[in-house]
């Protein structure tokens, strides 16, 4: 007998779900799970749905969607209830028409939420924060908000224990995140840090057709930019400014670093390159003798890993740029924008709900429940 491609995932999703029970009853851990809702199922809401689909202490109660577009069948086949992303009747009604059924509108799904994440397009979350708060849920917003709307940010290695058992904040943007992987063990291995930053940034992500440049290098003409700053909404000891361009790529943004160390750190090159390659979720490869020389090589390895989408959750260093220089070092690392806050919007959960105090325990109990979803 022929299986199907949907045979093949019915079975890997049955054997995953039985792993999921037998995790629950091993750590003995409260079986009631976390409700989460995703509010936008897009670039980063399918991502961070599927990323808690696959933990043992939470569980998607629904996702929205605007209409019935492509992005529906996604949520339909992880078995995701969708909702509509208002309580709009005709938004609601515009689902009967195609084979997707809307279980409701926002307030119905965040009746049954413990813990919103919102994925919105930026700049929505105005909007969307009253109605979270009216119907008294965390929230978590992303990197396309600023901080002032909840006053509260979060990155898993800087400042995961300021957000336990907040009400709302917001995990910062790919770049920042990029920022504080790398920066943050710096920090706190030897003390204050000078950072100047240039940011070659992707133009648009694979499945956007509105942005640009295509034939373009386009300077940020706002000096500093704004990327560096949101670095301090994180974490404290690290002066920087940022720079960017805007270049017409979609898969990578690559960061161009340098970092004034304190006197007397008594680190050089090889001992920083090893400490980023304990750090987690911080990726440190040759580049010559690996031949990954560019963001495509690195991209190409991220599809071999095997997750989803061809995700590449960790921030990747090329060791043979990282050069300390007196107390000055000089680095290459480069970020992969759709995907690198997933696992940190997981973490946030965590911190929110207060349920793991440990930033490293919670990371790396998100990071092994992933691979074992994706069977790597
Ligand atoms: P996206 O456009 O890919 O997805 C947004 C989704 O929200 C779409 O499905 C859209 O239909 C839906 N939506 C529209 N109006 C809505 C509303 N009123 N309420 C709820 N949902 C609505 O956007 P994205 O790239 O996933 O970005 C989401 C957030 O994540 C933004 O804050 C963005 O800045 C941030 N972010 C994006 C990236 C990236 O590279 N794409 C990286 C890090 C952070």
């Amino acid at each position: 007998m022929l299986l199907t491609v949907a045979d093949v995932r019915y079975v890997h999703r049955r054997h995953f779900d039985s792993w999921v029970i037998f995790e629950r009853s091993r750590s003995g851990a409260n079986l009631s799970l976390i409700k989460v809702a995703i509010n936008g199922f897009g670039t980063i809401g399918k991502r961070v749905a599927d990323a808690i689909d696959a933990q043992t202490d939470m569980e998607i109660v629904g996702v929205t969607k605007t209409g019935p577009s492509f992005g529906c069948e996604l949520a339909v086949n992880r078995g995701f209830p969708l909702f509509a992303t208002s309580d709009d009747s005709e938004m609601i009604e515009s689902f009967e028409a195609s084979t997707f059924s809307c279980e409701g509108g926002l307030s119905k799904l965040l009746s049954i939420a413990d813990v919103v994440v919102d994925c919105a397009p930026g700049k929505l979350g105005q909007d969307n924060l009253s109605k979270y708060k009216d119907a008294g849920v965390k929230h978590i917003f992303q990197g396309g908000e600023k901080h002032s709307l909840t006053g509260l940010s979060y990155s898993s290695s800087a400042n995961h224990t300021e957000n336990l058992h907040a009400e709302g904040t917001r995990v910062v943007s790919c770049n920042t995140t990029g920022l504080s992987r790398t920066l943050v063990p710096l920090l706190e291995r030897c003390g204050p840090l000078a950072v100047e930053c240039t940011m070659i940034r992707r133009s648009a992500d694979p499945g956007d057709s509105k942005r640009g440049p295509i034939n373009a290098i386009k300077p940020v003409l706002k000096v500093p930019s704004h990327h560096g700053p949101d670095l301090k909404t994180v974490t404290s000891g690290i002066e920087i400014n940022t720079l960017a361009v805007a270049v017409p790529t979609t898969i990578m943004h690559v960061h161009s670093i340098i970092v004034d160390l304190p006197a007397n750190h008594g680190l050089d090159t090889e001992s920083i390159a090893e400490m980023w390659k304990q750090t987690p979720r911080v990726i440190v490869m040759e580049g010559e003798s690996n031949r990954i020389t560019s963001t495509a090589e690195v991209m190409e390895m991220a599809r071999d890993i095997g997750r989803k989408w061809g995700d590449l959750h960790e921030i990747f260093v090329w060791e043979d740029s990282i050069s300390l220089i007196a107390d000055r070092l000089y680095f290459f690392q480069a970020i992969h924008q759709e995907s690198d806050v997933v696992p940190e919007n997981v973490d946030c959960i965590r911190a929110l709900m207060g349920v793991e105090d440990d930033w490293r325990k919670s990371v790396s109990m998100t990071d092994s429940a992933i691979n074992q979803y994706y069977s790597l």
